[in-house]
């Protein structure tokens, strides 16, 4: 049996990154353009405020600028990844075209195509796994890896136990659904029920 060359779990598939691994590296390659350009509309902002304060031409100190432009550099690490990949494939070195959101979009895919055979025999794999993981954690102390819209809070559950006593989750209106449902109880409420729904919230709450 074999050991992960990133978490150092033993891997009976005998693979150089184990599952949880792996699907932790193709999570986080996915989410990288995305952190990325997400990045560039932070910076965006004060670049276009060229005034500065008091009329004399400099730009206004804002410290986070210079922290957010390195941290978009660290993403050549990606480039740098591919052709690592290239060239322990002994394939030509990759040629990226276009922005540099365009062309870390083509180095992800190219990585995610790579990645069966990285993970069934690249001794790199563990480092790779490293790299990329670190950059994701920096980025997101930035920017929200996953900005998917969260549901709507509604209130507590006042769906009461067989006991008399209330169930008391949280109850949220997630996006596109149109039924609230309690993830604890499974108690569901259709928009039918919304109005009293809230009575019975409001009346919890005040007791
Ligand atoms: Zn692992
Ligand atoms: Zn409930």
């Amino acid at each position: 049996m074999t050991t992960c060359t990133h978490c150092h779990a033993p891997d009976p598939t005998g693979s150089t990154l184990c599952v949880h691994c792996t699907t932790t590296l193709t999570r986080q390659l996915q989410q990288l353009p995305r952190m990325y350009a997400g990045l560039g509309l932070l910076l965006a902002p004060s670049m276009a405020t060229g005034q500065g304060r008091g009329g004399k031409g400099g730009p206004a100190p804002l410290p986070i600028d210079g922290d957010t432009f390195d941290l978009r550099r660290e993403f050549d690490t990606v480039y740098a990844w591919l052709s690592a990949v290239h060239d322990a494939r002994r394939m030509r070195t990759p040629r990226l075209a276009g922005d540099t959101l365009t062309r870390l979009h083509t180095a992800v895919a190219g990585l995610l195509a790579h990645m069966p055979w990285i993970v069934a025999t690249w001794p790199g794999a563990g480092d790779l796994a490293g790299e990329i993981g670190e950059l994701h954690r920096n980025a997101s102390s930035v920017v929200d890896p996953d900005p998917r819209p969260r549901g709507r809070r509604i209130g507590h559950c006042p769906a009461a136990h067989t006991d008399g006593s209330l169930c008391g989750a949280v109850l949220t209106l997630q996006p596109g659904e149109t039924v609230v449902s309690c993830p604890w109880c499974s108690a569901s409420y259709p928009p039918a029920l919304w109005a009293g729904l809230k009575q019975l919230i409001d009346a919890d709450t005040a007791a």
